[in-house]
């Protein structure tokens, strides 16, 4: 079976590490939001991508959630001692090789989704793992800041101001001219089946749904699209979706962000919608059905995503 996965950072990580378990011998390609990518001191940093390949190569923190375990902070503590701003976003000494890795390639000329694959060669993730994008296209936050309506990196909003400031909207800033990664289009096109993980509808998914070619490879392609929530209980399991969705008027419920998606009988983009066993939703064209979605190991998150699959084919 062809499995497309359209996938965010910690949330969709998790969801892959599922999908792995789940379809050992499937073609696995995940699609992973790059709106969150930022260059900080020089180096080019793909948070989601990262997240992503750090999981499935099984050398993430479990307990942080973002980053390499055993990781250590010399270099961070070295560039605050420096006055190097900014100081406010967490740069592991592991992971800044990476970052130099990455933005080495990135300097000679290697497209993102080529600089991918080459760190994903140590990594071994199990799965294709595609940039949503080669070109850059970064999430920013329209916030009230010191007086005057301003707009900031997603990064700035989200780890520096902790989601605090009441984002008035998210502007994804070069979308119009971004194509999908090679590869992207061609995995929706080809695949058996869509899924998109219980990441952020509207930082994760959104971002991605916003590369323009993506959302109607979805809506028009052969491929049932199977989404999973992730807001169980009427909020995010962990993170920020809970001040994201309102700016774009969905509530946040399972129900809310299913009817977001829509039914793709409808121009919208769902066959058949997850939702938490304590959760209901009625979505006209979508079939719900109420499952555990909590992730908290990797054969709960693949019994998740059997009940996904075990769709008509
Ligand atoms: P990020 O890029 O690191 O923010 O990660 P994602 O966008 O991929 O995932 C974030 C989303 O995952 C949040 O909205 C969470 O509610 C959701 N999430 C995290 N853990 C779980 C879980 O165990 N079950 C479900 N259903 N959703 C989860
Ligand atoms: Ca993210």
């Amino acid at each position: 079976m062809r499995i497309a996965v359209l996938a965010g950072g910690i949330g969709g990580a998790r969801f892959l590490r599922g999908v792995r378990v789940a379809c050992p011998d499937d073609d696995v390609t995940a699609v992973i939001n790059t709106g969150d990518d930022v260059t900080l001191h020089g180096l080019r940093i793909c948070p989601d991508l990262d997240s992503v390949m750090y999981t499935l190569g099984g050398v993430h923190d479990e307990k942080r959630g973002w980053g390499r375990k055993d990781e250590t902070w010399r270099i961070k503590d070295e560039l605050t001692a420096y006055g190097a701003e900014p100081s406010w976003f967490g740069l592991g000494d592991l992971d800044i090789a990476t970052h130099l890795v990455r933005t080495r390639m990135l300097e000679a000329g290697y497209p993102l989704s080529d600089v991918t694959a080459a760190l994903c060669q140590r990594w071994q993730p199990g799965v294709t793992v595609l940039p949503m994008s080669d070109d850059r296209c970064e999430t920013h936050v329209v916030v009230e800041l010191d007086g005057a309506r301003r707009a900031i990196h997603f990064q700035e909003w989200w780890v520096r101001h902790h989601a605090k400031l009441r984002p008035e909207a998210f502007v994804q800033v070069g979308v119009d001219d971004a194509e999908p990664a090679p590869g992207v289009l061609e995995a929706i096109a080809g695949a058996d089946v869509v899924l998109l993980a219980p990441s952020n509808p509207v930082v994760s998914i959104g971002t991605i749904l916003g590369v323009p070619g993506i959302r109607e490879a979805l809506v028009s392609g052969p491929a049932p699209v199977v989404g999973l929530s992730p807001i169980v209980g009427g909020a995010p399991v962990r993170g920020m979706a809970d001040a994201c969705l309102p700016v774009i008027g969905v509530e946040v419920s399972a129900q809310g962000v299913g009817r977001h998606y829509g039914a793709r009988s409808d121009g919208g983009l769902l066959d058949r919608w997850l939702v938490h066993d304590t959760d209901a939703a009625q979505i006209p064209g979508v079939e719900v059905l109420a499952v555990p979605l909590m992730m908290t190991d990797d054969d709960a998150t693949a019994a998740m995503v059997r009940v996904a699959l075990a769709i008509d084919r």
